[in-house]
């Protein structure tokens, strides 16, 4: 077995990082046990949120060293959905299986703001998608398409994030047609939110509940939340990377997401 030859892809990719002509953006929200997460209704069971339970800090338990347990549910936080999280998807990949060459792609980036700033419970359309590829080129395969809603700025609050009333939920999404035609009509790896979860808060009231989770879960497709600094993106040309922890039988975890973009001028 021989190595593999150099790519002068990647000798131009990281000069341009060295030399700052391209710049990285962290779209992860910060994780700790103040990170907002989805609260089930009952009689449905929730995940711990995150938590870090100290072992040690330079103290007699470990006198040079600190380190810490952490306790968490897999879906806190920006994480990814892998197949196997909804029940459309249960014989697919589990989080650990996921090809890795699919956790890196072009990031599209959808800005819906105006919507949602005039209706929370603003639902991603067909027609929406058509007009930004009418403007920016058809979703291409290995698109993570990302939805901006302006919703990260609620982050700093679980109420604020989560937005619920008697009547449930109101944070934005996608409707179920556009669901279904994204997940069979292009060729893209997954669905990004700025939300907590990648349905939208009342899903669970449509036909089917959840569209986005079952479609897109069951067809091999991925989710990723609770996403920041997506306004830092161009619309298209910008590098996603998002690794998940390999999670043996893992429906999902939390997960560093970068960008790499152009650098400002
Ligand atoms: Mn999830």
């Amino acid at each position: 077995m021989t190595n593999p030859p150099p790519a002068p892809v990647l000798t131009e990719f990281l000069d341009a990082l060295l030399a700052g002509r391209l710049e990285v953006v962290d779209l992860t929200t910060p994780l700790s046990s103040a990170t907002p997460a989805l609260r089930l209704p009952a009689p449905f069971a929730n995940l711990i949120d995150f938590g870090l339970e100290e072992v040690s800090a330079y103290n007699e338990p470990g006198p040079f060293w600190r380190h810490n347990n952490i306790h968490t549910g897999e879906h806190i936080g920006t994480h990814l959905d892998a197949p196997v999280h909804w029940i459309t998807g249960r014989d697919g990949d589990d989080v650990s299986q996921i090809p890795v060459r699919r956790l890196i792609g072009s990031a599209a980036v959808l800005d819906l703001t105006a919507q949602v700033a005039a209706d929370p419970d603003y639902l991603l359309t067909v027609a929406d998608v058509e007009a930004w590829e009418d403007r920016h080129g058809r979703l291409t395969t290995g698109t993570w398409l990302l939805l901006r809603t302006g919703w990260e700025v609620r982050g700093g609050s679980e109420a604020e994030f989560l937005n619920t009333d008697d009547t449930g939920s109101h944070t934005p999404g996608v409707a179920v047609e556009c669901a279904r035609w994204l997940a069979t009509e292009r060729d893209i790896t997954g669905l990004g939110v700025e939300t907590v979860g990648v349905d939208a808060g009342l899903a669970g009231g449509f036909d089917p509940a959840f569209p986005v989770h079952h479609y897109f879960l069951g067809n091999d497709k991925y989710g990723l939340t609770s996403l920041r600094n997506l306004g830092r993106l161009p619309a298209t040309g910008a590098m996603l990377v998002v690794s998940p922890l390999p999670i043996v039988g893992g429906t999902g975890s939390p997960s560093r997401v970068l960008a790499v973009t152009g650098a400002a001028a």
